[in-house]
């Protein structure tokens, strides 16, 4: 399958004549319509025809000094809206809804002439790491169809898995790249905040959601990044600090920087496989010549209060416009999960209760921020698991809610302090469920840890 191939490699062929984007593009829509029978990870999918049309279009103009991602396939969250296909972001609140607008970071990877094959399943709104709390069909894990691919960008993480598109673009307020990324066996990036542009982005909490890429590999995601990321007029939390060139910083030298590894992450009171894959992991980076430093860190035992405190507040006032007058259908149909945070946040932000709760949520977050500012005096990057746990069986996380929350335990102090993290598999369990790693870095720091990441990757299977 041409789709198993780096976008490295895809792009050298074009350019050695040896392939078209058409031959690229009717490989990923064919098994993309196939294959979404089997897994579910599309909610909507583009008419063949047009799609063909489009590469056969790019064929025509393709010359060797278009960009990498030119004549790429793609798919996209169904969190950003899109001009070729309706938006529901996985809930029936949004059933019918079609922008009459095009996300920013869809319309970047176009210019660059990647094309978009389809729309992403998720949790509804990004509620959930299982990609169950959805109004349409499960995605399921492409590795073992009994299991969950995770979530909340449960269908980005799955269609790459299974080589249906190159990437996907997924989103991440909590965890929601990195946590299906590491449950499919692919690689995920979660960027600094205001790194990549959010316009068009169905918000979930404004001050953690961020915009990333799903694929094969830390080198693919670093193309992609270089093409999303930067300022963006029409998000004014988009950052105008200057965009790295990701993809030439890959293979510098990493001997000699630093790890840190919080104590409070590497417990005994999780998965016991997920902790040998990642020590292992740990281990091989230190024989590539990185040293460790246990890290202290007290403050993540209160990582998933201080987390859903602050994204169901968020959340709760987001979700306030989707009242029935301006789209779609009415408040009536957020499905259970949904509610719980509405509720949550609704009651968190109210008067006589905001202090107690809302903002001893945001004093707590600032508590976590110095917390990070200082370990980064002592380290380069932070490691920890991805997920503490193996991809559950469908209903185990959806009949749970706490168990449920507990699941981001690792993932969300990032999106809470702002920072860059890439998840990568690390391993198998005993039941080939995959395992992941994040790689945490400092604020801007992502050609940092996409060069570990392209190295741990390229010295490893
Ligand atoms: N699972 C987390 C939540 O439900 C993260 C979701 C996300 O990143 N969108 O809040």
């Amino acid at each position: 399958m041409l789709l198993e191939l780096s976008i490295d490699e895809l792009a050298a062929r074009l350019r050695k004549k040896e392939i078209t984007i058409e031959q690229l593009v009717s490989e990923s829509i064919d098994a993309s319509l196939q294959e979404n029978e089997k897994l579910n990870c599309y909610i909507s999918l583009r008419n063949k025809k047009d799609v063909l049309k489009e590469a056969r279009q790019k064929d025509l103009e393709f010359s060797v000094d278009k960009p990498k991602l030119y004549g790429i396939p793609f798919s996209v969250k169904d969190s950003y809206v899109t001009k070729e296909l309706p938006t529901t972001s996985g809930s029936a609140v949004l059933q019918n809804y079609h922008s009459p607008y095009t996300a920013t970071v869809v319309k970047k990877l176009q210019a660059a002439g990647a094309i978009l094959i389809g729309k992403n399943s998720q949790d509804s709104w990004g509620h959930g790491g299982s990609s169950e709390n959805t109004d349409f069909a499960v995605v399921k894990n492409p590795n073992n169809l009994k299991h969950i691919a995770g979530g909340s960008s449960g269908g980005s993480a799955a269609a790459v898995a299974a080589h249906l598109v190159s990437f996907s673009i997924g989103e991440d307020t909590g965890g929601s790249i990195r946590n299906p990324a590491s449950m499919c066996g692919v690689s995920g990036l979660k960027v600094t905040y205001g790194r990549v542009s959010r316009y068009g982005t169905i918000a979930y909490a404004s001050s953690l959601d961020t915009v990333g890429p799903i694929a094969n590999s830390a080198a693919d995601l670093a193309l992609v990044l270089e093409t999303i990321a930067g300022a963006d007029p029409k998000d004014s939390s988009s950052s105008q600090r200057p965009v790295d060139t990701y993809t030439k910083t890959l293979t510098q030298q990493i001997s000699g920087k630093k790890i840190g590894l919080p104590k409070q992450f590497f417990g005994d009171n999780y998965n016991p496989e997920v902790r040998a894959s990642v020590l292992a992991a740990v281990e091989k980076l230190r024989s590539l010549g990185l040293e460790t430093v246990e890290l202290d860190m007290p403050v993540l035992d209160y990582a998933i209060p201080i987390y859903y405190m602050i994204a169901a507040s968020e959340t709760s006032s987001n979700l306030a416009r989707y009242d029935g007058i301006r789209f779609g259908t009415g408040r009536d149909k957020f499905l259970p999960e949904s509610t719980r945070r509405i509720m949550l946040g609704t009651y968190a932000l109210s008067a006589g209760y905001a202090d107690e709760l809302y903002k001893n949520g945001q004093r707590a977050r600032t508590l976590l921020i110095n917390s990070y500012e200082k370990a980064f005096k002592n380290c380069d990057v932070i490691i920890t698991p991805t997920s503490p746990s193996l991809a559950q069986k469908f209903g185990e996380l959806l009949t749970n809610p706490i168990e449920n929350m507990l699941a981001d335990l690792f993932t969300v102090t990032c999106n809470l302090v702002g920072i860059p993290s890439i998840a990568i598999p690390v391993g198998r369990s005993k039941d080939n469920l995959s395992i992941g790693m994040q790689i945490m870095g400092k604020k801007f720091a992502e050609s940092s840890i996409l060069n570990i990441a392209h190295i741990y990757q390229t010295t490893t299977q």
